[in-house]
């Protein structure tokens, strides 16, 4: 038995692993997905691959997983990993479905409430004694704002949760949860078409998965259709906005805020794209990974794994 981890895993999870098939059956290295040469080379011979986000599980690597049975995915999104591929392959994929959930729904609720009130990006002018009381003295409160969530899965169902629970209304636009499916009940949430979540939204947040009819499914014209004023927050993936749009809508004042976890291209490169926008909080792929998700994804992955290897 051979099990190689790309990317970063919880120690726990990877002792886990260690005690079940062995320690030498296990090769962790979390700076992997960087050595292709070296990750091609390991993977020639393993049963398991567990990755994040970053391997690209795809072409030359995928070919080189020869013996291949099982992929595990530290997280949800499978994007990354050419699924159709491995499935043709006879490997099984295996997602972390819901064990980030919290942490990106705590995200987006979090940084709703920092960009509507506007005034948590003070820190530089307090402490150079400007003091910008009255600049800053027009925020607006979360309760009783319309949060408005494309995508209506895991994720998306626990940040209803917690948005009604700061008091906020919310709509949810998704095409493939039915009208009779328990989560409308249970989150309160409003079930609306696109155009109408995109007209009435006070806080706009995707969360859907990155395939061809989301690719770019927030552009300049549905950004310029929301409401002036409005907030919106990408933790899906880059792709599914126009980022250009967004730093134009943000520095001609349509819209109020934006917070932005994910790209086009990871690690973003230094852009001109952004610079100067006012009331944007841009985050490095993090709104999924906090200390408790990280433990609650590796665990589920290594107990996945083991049980679909036996
Ligand atoms: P999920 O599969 O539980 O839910 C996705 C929902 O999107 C599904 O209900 C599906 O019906 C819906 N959907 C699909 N196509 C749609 C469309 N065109 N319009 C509207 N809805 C559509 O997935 P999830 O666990 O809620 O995660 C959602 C996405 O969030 C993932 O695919 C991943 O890309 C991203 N994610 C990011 C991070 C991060 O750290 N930033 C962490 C976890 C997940």
């Amino acid at each position: 038995m051979k099990i190689v981890i790309s990317e970063f895993m919880d120690e726990n999870a990877v002792q886990t692993l260690r005690a079940r098939f062995g320690r030498e059956s296990v090769v962790y290295d979390a700076g992997l997905v960087d050595k292709p040469d070296e990750l091609a080379a390991a993977v020639a011979d393993c049963d398991v691959l567990i990755v994040r986000n970053r391997t690209q599980v795809r072409g030359v690597l995928l070919t080189a997983c020869a013996k291949t049975r099982v992929i595990g995915r530290l997280g949800v999104g499978l994007d990354n990993i050419d699924v159709a591929a491995c499935e043709a392959r006879g490997m099984k994929v295996i997602p972390a479905t819901g064990a980030n959930a919290l942490a990106v729904a705590e995200y987006v609720i979090g940084t709703a409430m920092m960009l509507r009130r506007a005034s948590y990006l003070s820190t530089d002018a307090v402490v150079a004694g400007k003091w910008p009381r009255a600049a800053l003295s027009n925020g607006r409160e979360t309760a009783g704002a319309t949060l408005g969530l494309v995508g209506f899965g895991s994720i998306g169902q626990l940040t209803a949760q917690l948005a009604r629970a700061v008091g906020m209304s919310v709509i949810a636009y998704d095409p493939i949860i039915k009208d009779s499916d328990h989560a409308w009940m249970d989150t309160g949430a409003i079930r609306v078409e696109l155009d109408e979540l995109i007209a009435q939204a006070d806080v706009v947040s995707l969360h859907v998965p990155l395939v061809e009819s989301t690719k770019n499914l927030f552009n300049a014209e549905r950004i310029s259709a929301m409401k002036k004023g409005a907030i919106l927050i990408n933790t899906a993936r880059g792709g599914i906005v126009d980022d250009a749009a967004v730093a134009s809508a943000l520095k001609s004042g349509h819209l109020g805020g934006a917070a932005i976890d994910v790209f086009e291209k990871e690690p973003l490169p230094a852009s001109e794209t952004f610079a100067g926008c006012p009331n944007l909080v841009l985050t490095p792929h993090i709104a999924g990974v906090s200390a408790e998700a990280n433990v609650r994804v590796s665990s589920m992955i290594a107990e996945k794994v083991i049980e679909a290897l036996s």
